[in-house]
């Protein structure tokens, strides 16, 4: 990315003059455009009412839609607005009509929620879960997973890159076997989402979901799903509203065709508006520029931090993305995180109470997580390790 465009961007993000922002993987700060796409939403319906300012958005919430579809290389009816996406991947997840022996592949990343959603499923169903093992590097084992596969297989559902590191889960490989075995994927891209192309054909995913604050830049309490059009008829929401369904009668309804079969009628208008002005100007800047630009900062924060004495990187995997782990002796990773916080330095700590399998095996209890986005800077990395590397007593 040259220099001009980063200033440029610099400029349209106004918090990062005050902060060092490396906390994306949790929530981005927004751009101009899309703050002002929000409040200015906000204050028309001040003015004039939210049905009223409803009705005038009606053009900008529906670019929404052919906006994902552009993002995600799919069709506009095949993506709903939800308002997180940790309820995006619920309405799908819960969707699907388990029985008793079926099988769920995940990885051992598998972000927390969603594995609680298997463990409810499991007890109530009687189907099982099972963590598809890594291989030597960290990431899922694509061999392992093939050999795991059997006719009870009803879902192989994975975390993309985990909430708490920079792996980059095998997703397109993950697809490859899905399809030759005709098998429903259900892939979490909330933390790639924003961060790098994502192309729903290639990947061969299924079902795909994803969130707006984190590295799309979008506002809080927004999310979206992607459903594959084939699929979405024989997906019954778990629960439907008067935006999902039409009563046709006293006694009878009719679920619509759409992907928007999961969303609530009930939404934040302004929020929805500004996710997609999050989405275009993501496209503007390309996905491809700000993968490349991301990859290459977290790659100099990674060598940088290795020369600070007693710092030891915790990410896995043979492909790393702008989410960076870390410890440091003599300091727990909340203790770090607050430190950095009093100089300006935004991170968050990853626990093992929401990573049970991986960080629990890795005898990790907390990590430093400080996520990069192409915002972010070298001199910001300098001045993030000076700041690490003071010794405290
Ligand atoms: C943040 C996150 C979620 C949850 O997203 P919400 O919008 O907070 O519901 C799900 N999966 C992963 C991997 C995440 O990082």
């Amino acid at each position: 990315m040259n220099p001009n465009k980063i200033k440029r961007i610099r400029e349209q993000t106004p918090g990062s003059a005050g902060v060092i922002h490396f906390n994306n993987a949790g929530a981005a700060l927004q751009p101009a455009p899309v703050f002002e796409a929000v409040t200015d939403h906000l204050n028309l319906e001040y003015q004039i009412g939210g049905y009223e300012a409803a009705a005038k958005a009606l053009p900008k919430t529906e670019a929404f839609y052919q906006s994902f579809a552009t993002l995600l290389n799919c069709q506009p009816n095949e993506i709903a607005f939800i308002e997180n996406a940790t309820r995006a991947w619920d309405m799908l997840f819960y969707s699907i009509p388990f029985k008793k022996g079926d099988r769920i592949l995940t990885a051992r990343s598998e972000y927390v929620s969603n594995y609680l959603a298997y463990l409810q499923v499991a007890e109530r169903h009687g189907v099982t879960v099972e963590a598809v093992p890594d291989d030597e590097s960290g990431q899922l084992d694509l061999a392992a997973l093939e050999s795991m596969i059997d006719e009870n297989v009803k879902l192989i559902a994975i975390t993309h890159i985990p909430t708490h590191g920079g792996l980059v889960n095998p997703a397109v490989g993950v697809g490859k076997i899905a399809r030759k075995n005709n098998i429903l994927y259900l892939l979490d891209a909330c933390q790639s989402v924003g961060q790098m192309p994502l192309d729903v054909q290639e990947i061969g995913c299924d079902m795909l979901t994803g969130t707006g604050r984190k590295f799309l830049r979008g506002p809080r309490g927004t999310g979206f799903l992607y459903v594959r059009h084939a699929l979405i008829e024989s997906l019954e929401p778990p629960f439907i509203d008067l935006h999902a369904a039409n009563w046709i009668d006293q006694n009878s309804y009719e679920i619509r065709p759409d992907a928007r079969r999961f969303e609530n009628w009930e939404s934040h208008i302004a929020g929805r508006v500004g996710l997609a002005a999050a989405v275009d100007y993501a496209l503007d800047i390309g996905l491809d520029e700000i993968k490349q630009r991301v990859y290459s900062l977290a790659q100099t924060f990674r060598t940088k931090l290795t020369e600070i004495p007693g710092v030891v990187l915790r990410d896995i995997g043979t492909e790393q993305c702008g989410i960076v782990t870390f410890t440091k002796t003599g300091e727990t990773g909340l203790q770090i995180s607050k430190r950095l916080r009093e100089k300006q330095i935004n991170t968050s700590v990853a626990v093992v109470e929401h990573a049970r399998i991986d960080m629990g095996e890795r005898g990790l209890k907390d990590m430093v997580r400080a996520s990069l986005h192409y915002y972010n800077t070298e001199a910001e990395i300098e001045r993030f390790c000076e700041v690490l590397a003071e010794t405290i007593n």
